[in-house]
Parts: C-alpha cells; structure tokens; sequence
C-alpha cells in the first residue's frame, strides 16, 4: 500500500519555490548568481506596520481569535471593497490559502475548474487536490495573454463549477479592462452555476490603464464572485502570511469558515493586527513601492528591447515580465540543444548564473519568467547575461 495519499502523490512541486531554493544552494556554494525569480517584494516591510505588530505582542495578541479573522481587520478590508460586510470575509494565511478554501469549498470530484493559462503554479494543483479536473485555456500573445469571451463559451460544459481570473497576472502583468470583463460577465450570466474566483493580490500594482478591481467589475454576478486579495505584495508582507477571500454567497461563506475552523482556527493574530495597521495606516508607502517597481519595469523592458529575436507583451500589472525566448530553442550550447523552457532557465542558471522561471511552471513553454522586483543592479547584469548567454547558442 502506498504511503503517500493519491491525491497529494499527484501534486506538483512548486517551480517558482524549487529555482529559488537552487539559488540560495548556488550562492551558498560561493557562485555569483543573480536571480531574477523572486515572487515578493524585495522592500522591507513599512516601518509603521513593524510597529503594530511589535505592539500586538505587547498588547497580548496571543491566544486564538475568530475563525474569520478580527473583526477590526475585516472592517477594515470591507473599507477598500464597497459593497461587502465583515461577515463575508474570510482571513486566511495568505491569499494562498484563502483560494485554496475555495477551491475546497466548491470542487468535487469531477467537477470542471476554467484555469486560463499562462497562470499562477498553484490553482491547478488546488484543483487536483479537491478532485476536480483542470481545463486549462491557452491565452495568446496577441490577445494580451487574456482569456477572450469565445475561448469561455468554447471551455464551458455542463461541468464546470468554476473559473479563476487573475489580474494584474502572475506571471504575464496583463491586467483585464472593463470592456473585457463586460464580455466575459455576458457570457457568464447565462451560467448561473458557475462561480469565479478573482485573485486580486497584484491590484495596488498597476502601471497603466484602467485600475477598476476586477471582482468590481464582475459585481453584476454577485453572489458568484469570490474576490481574493492580501497584504503580501501591496504591503510587502509575504512573510506575515494575511490574505482574504470576500464573498456574498452564504454558503460559500460558511463551508470556509467550517474548513478553516478544522485545519486552520485562524491566521496569526499579531499578523492579523499587523495587516489591520497597513490597511488603515498612511497608503504613501503604497504608491512608492509601485513607483519603484515603475521605474524597474521601463529599465528591464529597454533592456529586453536590446536583446535580438525576443518578443514581450508589456506587463500592465505585478512585478514580472515573461518574455517569449523560443526563437532560440534549437540553438545549441556545446552538443546541448535548448528544446524548452527548462533548457533555457537550466542553461541561463548553469552559463550564465542568472536565474529565472520556466514558461512550462505556467503553462507556456515559449516563454520564462523574470522578476523585477529587485534591484536596478540586479535588473541591469541579469539582463546583460541572458543576451550575453543567448546569443552564444549556435
Ligand atoms: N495569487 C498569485 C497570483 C500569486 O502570485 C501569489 C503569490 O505568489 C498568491 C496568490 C499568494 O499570495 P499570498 O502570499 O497572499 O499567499
């Protein structure tokens, strides 16, 4: 009898995580490895919110609190998401987790989850991990990497249970308008048993374009709507691990509030406070960060221009760049040719020593991932050694 239960066997680990912990054993090993992989914020978190958490310990936050969270903080969410009450807000340890409830919470065996790709690692592995069956839906380059209206009606079957939007992407930055969301709504009011979960964790990080949240957009659903959202990467506070879902449906509501309360009873509370300070503190700290990550993204994209047979769609949202580099698989380095993504990062890591993400972690091979949540240092010699690297391949 195996040992493992099947349906954790049949996870996936996460890419993104497995190439940073390569870099950190590369730089343990002493090699100068510049990694363009990284997921989170590089700032530190504002000082103001430090504080509140330092004074949450102090203030005896350290026994278990509500399920849902404390009511302070889903007040305090429900101020920047009109419409919604604290009672259908959930807290969770990161918006990781809150998806993942609701994933649990909707999908039986069987059921069709819509996962337009290219897409973040870890939905389709929630996916699998509820019994649900995946049907991924290739965006194109020329649509934005965005799913269009006919690509939905072409995915739905009497199966389908869910769809998962994210905007601004993780890893594209594209970031759907409010046309679009109208078309894809139209589609959906004539599928009443479908619900959609909206990620919204990169929503304070826009760069152009109309900066109306999705699940805002899709209110004509209502009840159908599951909007994620945290502070990990508003507030660059990965590590404290605060993330919600917000939903109007009742029962969603309590068959999460039911899960968390078996396997979770609630987020750490001094974090809790913690995310309550950054929500209801100053917001410059916000818009400084996004600013930063402004400036980044127009030197990496210069960068990306210099470097022959590439091609990008400009990122509107998030932190990441994913630029299509398979003009170069069948290049060889040595007797090695590059064949996929994997190739490529594999050889960028081990030539060049700079890191990246394979396309194949998101469900597009052409491309690999850069970050530029990083320094303009890193920025400017990551780059240099990707052109330097592909352009030695025969
Ligand atoms: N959703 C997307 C698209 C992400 O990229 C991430 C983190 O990388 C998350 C959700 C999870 O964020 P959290 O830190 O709140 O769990």
């Amino acid at each position: 009898m195996a040992v493992v239960s099947r349906h954790i066997a049949a996870l996936a680990e996460s890419q993104s995580f497995a190439m940073a912990q390569r870099v950190m054993q590369l730089k343990r090993d002493g090699v100068d490895v510049v990694s363009l992989t990284l997921g989170e914020p590089d700032f530190d978190t504002p000082k103001h919110i430090q504080q509140a958490a330092q004074q949450a310990i102090a203030d005896n936050y350290s026994h278990y609190g509500p399920v849902k969270g404390i009511l302070s903080l889903r007040e305090a969410i429900c101020n920047q998401m009109p419409g919604y009450m604290p009672d259908e807000i959930i807290v969770s340890v990161g918006a990781k987790q809150a998806i993942c409830n609701a994933v649990m919470a909707l999908v039986d065996e069987g059921d069709e989850v819509i996962v337009p790709t290219p897409c973040w690692v870890s939905y389709s592995e929630m996916v699998k991990l509820a019994g649900g069956t995946n049907v991924f839906v290739k965006t194109t380059a020329d649509a934005e990497y965005k799913l269009t209206a006919a690509q939905l009606c072409a995915a739905i079957t009497e199966r389908t249970k869910l769809l998962i939007l994210c905007s601004p992407n993780n890893p594209t930055g594209s970031v759907y308008t409010k046309e679009e969301i109208v078309e894809l709504v139209e589609v959906l009011k004539e599928y009443p048993n479908i619900f959609v979960i909206v990620d919204e964790v990169y929503s304070a990080i826009v760069f152009e374009g109309a900066n109306e949240l999705t699940s805002e957009s899709m209110s004509e659903l209502g009840e159908r709507i599951i909007a994620i959202n945290g502070v990990s990467k508003t507030y660059a506070m990965t590590g404290y691990r605060i993330g919600w879902m917000a939903c109007h449906n009742k029962e969603v509501i309590n068959a999460c509030d039911t899960l968390q309360g078996q396997y979770l009873t609630c987020a750490c509370m001094v974090a809790q406070k913690a995310a309550e300070a950054a929500l209801t503190g100053l917001q410059e700290c916000v818009e400084e960060m996004r600013k930063e990550y402004a400036k980044r993204r127009e030197l990496i994209l210069s960068l990306l221009d210099e470097i022959p047979d590439i091609t990008y769609v400009e990122p509107k949202g998030a932190f990441y760049v994913f630029p299509d580099v398979s003009k170069y698989y069948g290049k060889r380095f040595g007797v090695k040719t590059i064949t996929n993504s994997d190739d490529m990062v594999n050889y960028l890591l081990g030539e060049a020593h700079v890191a990246c993400v394979a396309g194949s972690a998101y469900g597009e091979d052409t491309c690999i991932r850069l970050s530029f949540a990083t320094n303009e240092a890193n920025i400017r010699e990551g780059v240099k050694r990707i052109k330097e690297a592909l352009l030695q391949l025969k």
